[in-house]
Order: structure tokens, then sequence, then C-alpha cells
């Protein structure tokens, strides 16, 4: 029985000639179909050796087809691919960490297609340096006398602290002693730069007497971290950014600041009140700041670096600046999005990050009743559908404990719909994929990540999840 199965097998070149007409298939190199028709066979003879297919009408053409056309697109298509972010959380480092502006894209765009002045100076027709070209804009923004910017924030940390404490130590709070996801910790970092680190104080309280009996002649450095990613309530006291830099100021040492996020528009409300802005904190004099560039700026992943000349400069001219510098794409990007913030209510509205920070509360329950809307339409037997009251997180390790107000679209699976684990499986597995929160017995979504051209593509998602188990390329 088995073996005439297996000699109802289509061969490999009559599959071919049946998948050449096939539309959905345009681009997809010949030689990688081939390869996958017969991988697709080898599975076909493993399903018929564990006796799941049945008679030979299954091992027509006409009916393999659909399954192995799907088969071929899904191992065909780029593994990188866009996501549908319905969790509320913005600066989402899994999922991305911040969109672009329109401009910062076309940046990139011109950047990446045409030669440019990357390292070309336009006046004199000489070799230029890469870091003019955001420099003045960041020191203007910032107020801060000098600038540099490097591939992310982790490189910043890791160039300064081996720039101006190799050899010498480095005193930091143990309130501070951050670790942020992706094995970033400040204590390894500072051992990989070579500088030694000095803790000072407790886990909940530092005092500046603590950072002063701690200076000896081997500091090299007062460092502060921001801590992005968690809070310390209760009986808890840190030293402010200016009272480091007063300590430090007699003594001629340089303070740095980690800032992590960094954000250089004021944010209304409780967000404003927790996040100093990086013109802030250059203002308290600290000396070294540096942050993300795609956390709450909202530009590309990048390490910026700014405070005064003195220290910048050597920073620069470290020869390890090199193995971590900026490429001219992220460099573009980043001009964009800064000249965006020369207007900060533009800036607002054209960096997505700050966007849907500031989504009012009020637009986000009109999207989400129209979301609500367009899914029950499609959907609504399959699940009940209401919209409610939630909150969105900044993300990013910014304000960690800071709950936006926001309104999501709850669905209860009702009737033959897949149940909620079996529904959030299958949504990642879409085109695009989609990721919700899984709260209270329902599948939550969030307007506020997502961008307003995608409510189609999100209700296909869960159209396909429901309809055919996301098989879907
Ligand atoms: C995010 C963060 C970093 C690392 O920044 P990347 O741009 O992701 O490399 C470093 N320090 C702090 C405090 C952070 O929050």
């Amino acid at each position: 029985m088995a073996t005439d199965l297996f000699r109802s097998i289509p061969s490999v070149d009559r599959l071919l000639q049946h998948l050449e007409q096939d539309a959905s298939l345009t681009g997809i190199p010949r030689t990688l179909i081939k390869e996958l028709v017969n991988a697709y066979l080898e599975e076909i003879r493993n399903a018929i050796r564990r006796g799941s297919v049945e008679n030979e009408h299954e091992l027509e053409p006409r009916a393999l087809l659909p399954d192995l056309t799907l088969y071929i697109r899904k191992r065909s298509r780029p593994r990188f691919r866009r996501v549908l972010n319905a969790t509320g959380v913005v600066v989402h480092t899994n999922l991305g960490r911040s969109l672009l502006a329109q401009e910062a894209v076309e940046a990139m765009k011109t950047a990446c297609t045409g030669y440019s002045n990357l390292e070309f100076d336009l006046e004199t027709g000489q070799r230029g340096s890469r870091y003019d070209l955001v420099q003045d804009l960041l020191c203007e923004l910032s107020g801060a006398e000098a600038a540099l910017v490097v591939n992310n924030n982790a490189a910043a940390v890791l160039l300064v602290l081996n720039t101006l404490a190799q050899g010498g130590e480095v005193i930091v709070s143990r309130g501070e002693l951050v670790e942020i996801g992706g094995s970033f910790r400040i204590p390894e970092v500072m051992e990989r730069s070579g500088a030694v680190l000095r803790e000072v104080g407790a886990t909940n309280r530092t005092h500046p007497a603590d950072y002063e009996r701690a200076i000896g002649p081997e500091t090299a450095a007062l460092l502060k971290a921001h801590t992005s990613n968690y809070r310390i309530v209760g009986f808890h006291k840190e030293v402010d950014a200016s009272e480091l830099a007063a300590i430090a100021k007699d003594r001629d040492l340089p303070v740095i600041e980690d800032l992590g996020s960094g954000n250089l528009l004021r944010f209304p409300g409780a967000l404003g009140q927790e996040e100093p802005t990086v013109q802030d904190t250059v203002a308290k004099g600290v000396s070294v700041i540096c942050f993300s560039g795609d956390k709450l700026l909202g530009g590309p992943q990048a390490g910026i670096i700014l405070g005064k000349e003195r220290y910048i400069r050597r920073i620069q001219a470290n020869p390890l600046n090199r193995a971590l510098r900026i490429d001219k794409m992220t460099l573009a990007a980043l001009e964009s999005t800064l000249r965006l913030y020369k207007d900060p209510e533009a800036a607002q509205e054209k960096i997505p990050t700050l966007e849907m920070i500031c989504a009012s509360e009020s637009s986000l329950r009109n999207r989400a009743a129209g979301l609500a809307r367009k899914i029950r339409k499609t959907l609504g037997k399959k699940f009940r559908v209401e919209t409610a009251k939630g909150t969105s997180r900044v993300g990013g390790g910014a304000s960690p404990t800071l709950a936006l107000p926001t309104h999501l679209v709850r669905l209860i699976p009702r009737g033959d719909a897949p149940d909620l684990e079996t529904l959030r499986r299958r949504l990642l597995d879409t085109n695009p994929p989609l990721v919700g929160r899984v709260e209270d017995d329902a599948l939550c979504l969030d307007p506020r990540t997502l961008r307003r051209l995608e409510a189609k593509d999100l209700v296909a998602a869960l159209q396909q999840a429901v309809h055919n188990g996301g098989n879907h390329t």
C-alpha cells in the first residue's frame, strides 16, 4: 500500500512546470525553488511513512500545489520582516526601537544611493570629517561645547571610559550599577574599558560625602548612570549631577553621565518630570554625557556623546573610536532627525516615537473604536470585540514605572475560534506578523504603537490567523 503511494508522488520536474505559472513565486531563484520542492517531497515521503497520507489523490499535483506554494513562499522570504506592534510599548527594543521620521528615511535613501560629502569638505575640496556633519546641530540643541557620535550608546560608554579612565578608578554609586537587556552592565563595560570600578554608598542611598571620601590619587572620573529600567523607591537618596559636578570641579576630575534614553524635548506630565532633558544635564555642568539615538530621541541607532570640548577631543582621538564609528546612513538619518528638533512642535508631529508617546487619550479612544469596528465587521462571529481603558509603556529603559493611559481593543474568542494561546502563536506567522498582549483572558491590541495605515494589515493578520492557522505569506 505504502509502496503504491510512494509511486504516486509527482516528479520534481512536473511540479516545477506547474510552479512556473505561479505569479506569487516571481523573483524567487529557480534553483532555490527546486531545492525547496525536493525538501517538500521529502516531507511528503515522511508523511507516507507515518501513515498520514491515505490515498493517492492527496498526492496529485493539484492537491499538493497550494500547500507547496505556501511552503516555498515561506522559506524563501527574507528573515528580517516587518512586524505589527500592538503591544503599546513605544520604544520596543525587541521590535526595533524607534521608527524614523519620513525626513530621516529620505535622507538615508539619499546617503546610500549616491556619493556624498561624508568625509569631504565642500569648501576646500579636501578631506573632511564625518563628525562635523552633526556636531554643530547637537551643540546648538543641547548647549554643549562639543559632540561626537558612535555606533550606539554601549559603544559610547565604553569609549568614554576607556579614554578618560583607563588604568584609573571610576567612582559610581551602588544604586546605579545598571544592567540593561542584551548583557550591557556598567561593571562589565567598565572592566573592558580598562577602568577600575570604585563603588560607593548603599544600594538605596548615596551621599555627596561618599564620593568625596572615595576620591584619591587613583581617581580618574565620577560616573552617574541613569537607572533606566528600574526605580528605587522608599528610603532613597542619590546625588544629583550638579552636586557631583561641584565636587569634581575643585579636583579637576571629569563627571560622566550615562543618560541611557536622553531626550531633547521636555515631555508633558509625569514623563517630563521623570526624564531629564539632555539640555538640563548639560546645564548642570556634567563634563561628558552620553545617550542612545534610537530611544526617546526617536532617531537611528547611535551613541551620542557630548560635553566639554577638552574631553570630547580626547575621546574623538582615541583609536577605539575608529572601530565604533557611525556609518553614513545612520549619520544622514540622525542629522535629519536632529534638524526636526529645531522646531519642537514639528518634531512632536513628525518623529513617530514622540508622536506615539504624546498621543492624546481622546485620539487613542477614537482609534481603538475604529479598529474595533473594523475587526467586528470581518471577525465579529469569532470574537467578542470590546474597547477598554488600559496602559501603554514608553519602553527602551525610560520611566519603567510610568503607565501612559490608553484605550485597548480586547478580543475574546468565542464559538469555534482558536484559544488565546493558539491565536497568539498563529499571529507570529501571519503576513505581517502581529504582536499584541494577552491579558485578562483577552488579546489586547494597543493603537498607540500602530501606524494609522496598518489597521488594514492588522485585520488581515487576524483573518489569516483565524481562518488558516496563520499559514500565510
Ligand atoms: C539603553 C542604555 C544603554 C545602551 O544603549 P544602546 O544604544 O542600546 O547601546 C546604556 N546605558 C543605559 C543607562 C541605557 O539605558
